[in-house]
């Protein structure tokens, strides 16, 4: 089973792999020896004994091979010392029985039970071949995409165990399992708890008072009493796990927002948020609600979000860093598969001199995928040993080499960036500060730091607007060497507008706006609150999609006009068209009946003067001007870019 796999950790030594799963950071772990390998395999004679694959405080789990069978197994042993307490027993049984209740792709699954003849307990799972989720945020960065994706597992596998009354009480990044293919396994039912009266065990194993769980990851109520912890403990340790892989760091005392930390989506602090509360009644009350918030901002973030388990490689970046340690490199062979767009077209790797002043651009042509191009049914994986330039740049059509980002801020750390007619803007470094360049003065890259952080931007189609921590908008004309200009205070949220007037928004009365560029004009409030998502059209008409995904028209005269289509999660304008990205993934272009039979399966859209680009998942882009007849061209962007930007002229920017 383990061979026939394509095997991302194919060329590692498994002897080391196993020693990087080998450790646990339960503060109780280095109080007892877990029996050695000769021993284990004496204690199972019929089965291949093959390495510790981890241990906790409460067994050891080893990796075995059942030849029978033919299949790997993960076995956890409970140490003779700790059999000899009936109540590590009755806990160890425990596990292995609430782990027989829960069938659920996202759990652990158990095989069997059993003691051996030294009097050992154990139980024998399925063995997941991959890592636990700390080695993964340990190696580097967990991409705010695979974050998404790595919560929305866990948010069912948990749904599942809650509805069957188990409320799991441990879940922390050594207890997430993932398998070379994405899939997220929750393990380790140790110290689960059942909520339904008449199934508790024998003994009540949590007693009334006492802390269980790990520190850093309980809900304040589970370090106060274990015992009173119910489900929405659980999702609030899942709040502080997303917390944990999108800065890096554990959410403690007074913090930070993730997205002012590490620049992921503003959208997932409210979620972070919401999971963290302090009381349970304030915080999301089932793990299905979580899932939907935590999918939503998937649907809508401004991000090539690659969010599927279909595909079998995107977790595997992670394990890149994984692979300095060098057996990777000198194994793998390079990988084959779908064109990545265009090293050839792309601008520039962070190796390449400065393009100052530019040169003239390659024919900007993305490899483009074969045109019809239905997704493969088992894609390869496409992940390359190749370190892909920081951020790539490149067009469908020849555009003058001054209106792309200068060389030097391609080798900078881009937090947001958008990309106007002429020009564009890059926040860089500490948040604070916008890089930026017009098309007039080739030769210039212009910087400013704002006093404040900056927590959003958005374009017109010629200027950059962004927004700060003090909820002021400004408006920044790249063309110009004048400081930003204050255009509303208040505001909440700024969405990309296809006019060059007004930019669309939220105030923080959650009313839907619109504020004029020009500081003399008068905002304009339309008549909707709570908009979950707002785009202008060139002509001046105003969109919006409420939290069920609904479409509406607004105007400042009128209640909003709700429009017949089925729910989106986005929308974006094109020139004057518009079209939404529907929760089932299909795009649809406003005034038509059917979804777009070009599109499919789409996670993303984005829209320009005149055309609309839409990705799917894994990556694959294609790129269509509603007001023609061609296809669309497609092109595939490399999956380590989890940030696209359009610009209404055509330009792309990944990074
Ligand atoms: P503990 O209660 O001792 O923390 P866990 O069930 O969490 O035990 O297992 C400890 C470690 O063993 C995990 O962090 C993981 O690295 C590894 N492990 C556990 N179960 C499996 C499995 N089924 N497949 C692969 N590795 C596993
Ligand atoms: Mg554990």
């Amino acid at each position: 089973m383990v061979s026939t796999k394509p095997s991302f950790i194919a060329g590692l030594d498994p002897a080391q792999l196993l020693a990087l799963g080998a450790e646990d950071s339960s503060p109780v772990a280095a109080e007892w020896e877990p029996p050695g390998l000769e021993e284990v395999a004496r204690l199972f004679p019929a089965w291949k004994v093959q390495g510790l694959l981890g241990r906790g405080g409460m067994g050891a789990v080893y990796l075995m091979h059942q030849p029978e069978l033919d299949r790997s197994v993960a076995v956890k042993l409970l140490p003779l010392e700790a059999c000899r307490e009936e109540r590590q027993v009755e806990r160890f049984r425990r596990e292995a029985r609430t782990l027989a209740r829960l069938h659920h792709p996202n759990i652990v699954a158990l095989h069997e039970a059993g003691v051996t003849p030294a009097g050992h307990f154990f139980f024998v799972m399925e063995y997941v071949d991959g890592l636990p989720l700390s080695q993964l945020i340990a190696a580097g960065n967990v991409a705010v995409s695979r974050a998404i994706e790595i919560v929305r597992q866990v948010c069912d596998a948990l749904a599942v165990a809650h509805a069957a009354g188990v409320v799991h009480r441990d879940i922390k990044p050594s207890n997430i399992l993932i398998d070379q293919h994405g899939q997220v396994k929750v393990a380790d039912f140790g110290l689960a708890r059942w909520e339904q009266p008449g199934t508790e065990g024998a003994l009540e194993l949590s007693q009334t008072g006492m802390f269980m769980g790990t520190a850093a990851y309980a809900a304040p109520e589970q370090a106060r009493d274990a015992a009173r912890a119910d489900h929405r403990a659980d999702l609030y340790s899942l709040g502080v796990l997303l917390y944990e892989m999108l800065t890096g760091e554990l959410p403690r005392g007074v913090f930070q927002p993730p997205s002012r930390k590490s620049g992921s989506y503003v959208r997932l602090d409210e979620v972070v948020q919401r999971a963290l509360q302090e009381r349970p009644e304030d915080r999301y009350q089932a793990a299905a609600d979580f899932k939907k918030d935590v999918t939503s901002v998937q649907n809508i973030a401004p991000a090539a979000a690659a969010s599927g388990s279909r595909k079998a490689w995107w977790w595997a970046l992670p394990i890149a860093a994984l692979v300095i340690l060098g057996f990777w490199l000198a194994n793998r062979p390079p990988s084959t598969s779908l064109p990545t767009p265009p090293s050839g077209t792309v601008a520039i790797a962070p190796s390449t001199p400065p393009e100052v002043p530019p040169t003239p651009p390659p024919a900007i042509k993305p490899e483009l995928l074969k045109e019809p191009s239905p997704p493969p049914k088992d894609p390869e994986p496409i992940v390359s040993p190749r370190v892909q330039p920081a951020v790539i740049v490149w067009s469908m059509e020849s555009l003058s080499p001054a209106l792309r980002p200068h060389a030097p801020l391609l080798k900078e750390p881009w937090k947001d960036a958008v990309l106007v007619r002429q020009g564009g803007a890059v926040l860089t470094g500490d948040g604070r500060s916008l890089a930026y360049w017009h098309e007039s003065k080739p030769e210039k890259l212009q910087r400013l730091t704002h006093e404040q952080p900056i927590t959003a931007l958005a374009q017109t189609p010629d200027a950059v607007v962004f927004l700060d921590a003090m909820a002021k908008l400004y408006l920044l004309d790249p063309a110009q060497e004048t400081a930003p200009v204050l255009v509303a205070g208040t505001v909440q949220k700024i969405f990309p507008s296809r006019s060059s007037t007004s930019i669309p928004g939220i105030n923080q009365q959650g009313e839907a706006m619109l504020w004029p560029l020009n500081p003399a004009d008068k905002p304009v409030r339309l008549k909707m609150s709570e908009p979950r998502e707002m785009t202008l059209t060139s002509d001046g008409s105003v969109y919006a999609l409420n939290a069920d995904g609904t479409l509406f028209r607004l105007s400042p005269e009128m209640e909003p006009q709700e429009i017949p289509m089925p729910a989106a999660s986005s929308l974006c304008a094109v020139g004057r068209d518009v079209f939404v990205l529907t929760q089932t993934h299909r795009v649809m272009q406003l005034g038509k009946a059917d979804p777009l039979k070009e599109f499919q399966d789409i996670s993303e859209i984005h829209g320009s003067d005149s055309t609309l680009l839409a990705l799917d998942a894994s990556g694959r882009a294609a790129q269509w001007n509603p007001s023609q007849s061609e296809a669309p061209e497609r092109f595939r962007i490399p999956v380590d870019k989890t940030h696209l930007r359009l610009s209404p002229v055509g330009l792309m920017a990944a990074w």
